[in-house]
């Protein structure tokens, strides 16, 4: 017998409408996965406008997954976020669910440098895509969501946020700010019952075509945790669910670390 995971999901989200930023490649897939085995309609939006259609395609293409929409979004651009919303409304008509997940990152890399050596120029495109993307992306679906008098908006931090992991400042900085912004929109949107709550992934092997370099980085930070392996993205995928599902409506503003234990609070 298959031990899939999918075969044991509830379908929470039967109907809902939830849009993946950075949804075509990483963690972000497994998250539209998962979206789409809980019954709802998925809408990839990433900057990598053929991976999001290839995507969407093969989720809608899943025995009794409903249609999934991939489309070209760059979450720093206001007039891209507003497309992203008019499509998502004409193709489903709501929008129950946002993750901010895009980022520069591991498909468009970060350079690894010592704070003094970090070009103002990557600083200010990491932060107007990791945080301010986020931002913008929410102030684009916050109507429909108000409209409708509910929402669940998941923002995605790291574990590098509590760490404080030298040798990429601008990285680690634009995901501290990612769980002021989540209890600030929490404050904002929580009389619009909207709920926005944020995870915070620890090291995680997401790269689709990882090399022997990476994999032993990744293998070495499983190594030290107290829940000992490698974590992959359909570890966060769980946790997840549960901020988009009803499980969670009286939780909101909080960050959940998902991380094997490497960070305690
Ligand atoms: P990834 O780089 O593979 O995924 C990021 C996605 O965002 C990609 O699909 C990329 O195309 C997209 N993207 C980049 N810029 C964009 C833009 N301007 N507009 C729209 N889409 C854009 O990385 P991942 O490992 O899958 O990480 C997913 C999320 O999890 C990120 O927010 C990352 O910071 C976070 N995270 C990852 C790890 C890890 O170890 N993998 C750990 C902690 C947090």
């Amino acid at each position: 017998m298959s031990l899939d995971k999918s075969n044991f999901v509830c379908r929470r989200l039967v109907g809902r409408v939830a849009i993946v930023t950075g949804g075509a490649h990483g963690i972000g897939k497994a998250y539209a996965r998962r979206l789409a085995d809980e019954g709802a309609h998925v809408v990839i939006a990433d900057i990598d406008g053929a991976a999001a259609e290839t995507t969407a395609a093969a989720l809608t293409a899943l025995a009794g997954a409903p249609k999934a929409l991939g489309l070209r979004v760059d979450v720093s651009s206001e007039e891209s976020l507003a497309d992203m919303v008019a499509k998502t409304m004409e193709a489903f008509g709501r929008i129950d669910i946002l993750i901010n997940n895009a980022a520069i990152f591991a498909t468009i890399p970060m350079s690894r440098l010592p704070f003094d050596e970090i070009r103002v120029d990557e600083w200010d495109r990491m932060m107007n895509v990791n945080l301010k993307g986020s931002w913008l992306a929410v102030r684009a679906v916050a109507p429909v969501m108000k409209q409708q008098k509910s929402g669940k908006i998941i923002n995605i931090a790291s574990g590098t946020a509590f760490k404080g992991t030298g040798g990429r400042i601008h990285y680690v900085t634009s995901k501290a700010g990612m769980i002021g912004l989540t209890k600030s929109l929490a404050n904002d949107l929580g009389p619009h019952n909207v709920n926005v709550n944020c995870l915070a992934p620890g090291s995680t092997l997401s790269e689709e075509n990882a090399t022997d370099e990476i994999l032993q980085m990744r293998q070495k930070k499983g190594s030290t945790r107290p829940l000992s392996r490698t974590q992959l993205p359909e570890d966060l995928v769980g946790a997840m669910a549960f901020f988009c599902s009803s499980d969670s409506d009286f939780i909101t503003g909080q960050t959940l670390v998902v991380d094997g234990g490497t960070y305690m609070h």
